[in-house]
């Protein structure tokens, strides 16, 4: 077996390459785009052949290197498919094996930081990406996290397994690097010898400001690590105003809004918000929009939970639209504020 711990310094992001060094098969873990010589460099030197990358969520403090890697490499592109993202090779689920030479990772879906979170188990060891951190945890509260979700990914999955497993974490800020199953469950000041309400009081206010990269790296890392087509990510990315669903419902009680649903067209069958369009986020062409509508007309984006809408703003802000509104939470936001969605028999876009 081969493992490195790699660091990058400007995110505090801790990425894994592991690999079967009988066969030459490896893979990365969480790798950051601003390292992608580096990696690509170590991958080189030890003659290994990359096989896939794996993400355990979408990122809000560095952009995934997945892309860039899939280029220099042709490593297959994963993430979990409760990520909602676009543009990786394949979505992976709770209990789907990944296997490379003679090796094999489980994937354990941990979700609560983000609702794809997922952690990796291989051999004596579990890389929790920012579900489980060296006594610490994830936040929840953007990215539609949930303390009530990552209380059960820990207390009840990650907690679970044997106390000597190694974990190894997606982030440390204070130079720690490894710690185990059995250290976090008893020191872990966010959890450890806590009741599940004063873990859900901790988390509700931990009062943290937003990752500066936060608005680059999610659409970004919904798509890979790859540009917006036409270059947008690369561009710089520009600010998209957001709504939260009842802010939403009371505008579209006095006007008409154009509101885009970027979901597939089988979810957009099974429930949609009325009067919304449904334009799928891999058909969606901003420059169709902005020749139909114009980029003076105000467009909101709405998916299922806010990730992929959010994408979908970006893209239409960077084409030139003027006003883009995001459209927080999603169809889930919408349902969980009580209001009214249509079910079934769609209507034509
Ligand atoms: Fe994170």
């Amino acid at each position: 077996m081969f493992f490195r711990q790699l660091f990058d310094p400007a995110s505090s992001t801790l990425t894994y390459l592991i690999a079967d060094d009988t066969a030459h098969e490896a893979v990365l873990i969480d790798p950051v785009a601003d390292q992608v010589d580096r990696d690509v460099r170590l991958l080189r030197e030890h003659g290994l052949s990359l096989k896939v990358t794996l993400e355990t969520h979408v990122h809000a403090d560095h952009v995934t290197a997945a892309h860039a890697l899939k280029r220099a490499t042709h490593a297959q592109t994963m993430v979990s498919v409760d990520c909602n993202a676009q543009g990786y090779d394949k979505l992976i689920k709770d209990g789907d094996v990944i296997v490379f030479g003679h090796e094999e990772i489980l994937a354990i879906a941990t979700p609560g930081h983000t609702p794809g979170s997922t952690s990796y188990l291989w051999r004596d060891r579990v890389f929790t990406g920012d579900t489980l951190l060296i006594g610490g945890c994830g936040r929840t509260d953007f990215q539609n996290g949930s303390a009530e979700a990552l209380w059960h990914s820990i207390a009840e999955k990650l907690f679970k397994l044997d106390e000597q497993i190694l974990v190894y974490p997606g982030h440390d800020y204070r130079g720690r690097r490894v710690s185990s199953i059995g250290e976090e469950k008893r020191f872990n000041t966010r959890i450890a010898g806590k009741t599940r309400e004063e873990f859900l009081a901790i988390m509700k206010n931990l009062g943290l400001p937003m990752p500066s990269l936060i608005h680059e790296a999610v659409p970004a890392n919904l798509a890979g690590g790859r540009s917006a087509p036409g270059g947008a990510l690369d561009a710089g990315t520009v600010p998209v105003l957001s709504v939260s669903a009842r802010q939403l419902a009371a505008r579209m009680q006095f006007s008409v809004l154009r509101l885009i649903d970027v979901r597939t067209p089988e979810e957009f069958a099974a429930l949609r918000i009325a009067d919304s369009i449904n334009v799928p986020l891999d058909r969606l062409d901003p420059a169709a929009l902005a020749a139909k509508y114009g980029l003076d007309e105000a467009l909101y984006c709405v998916c299922q939970t806010g990730t992929r809408s959010q994408f979908a703003a970006q893209m239409l802000r960077q084409a030139g639209f003027r006003q883009v509104v995001h459209v927080d939470g999603g169809t889930n936001a919408w349902a969980m504020a009580g209001l009214q969605l249509v079910r079934g028999s769609p209507v034509r876009a």
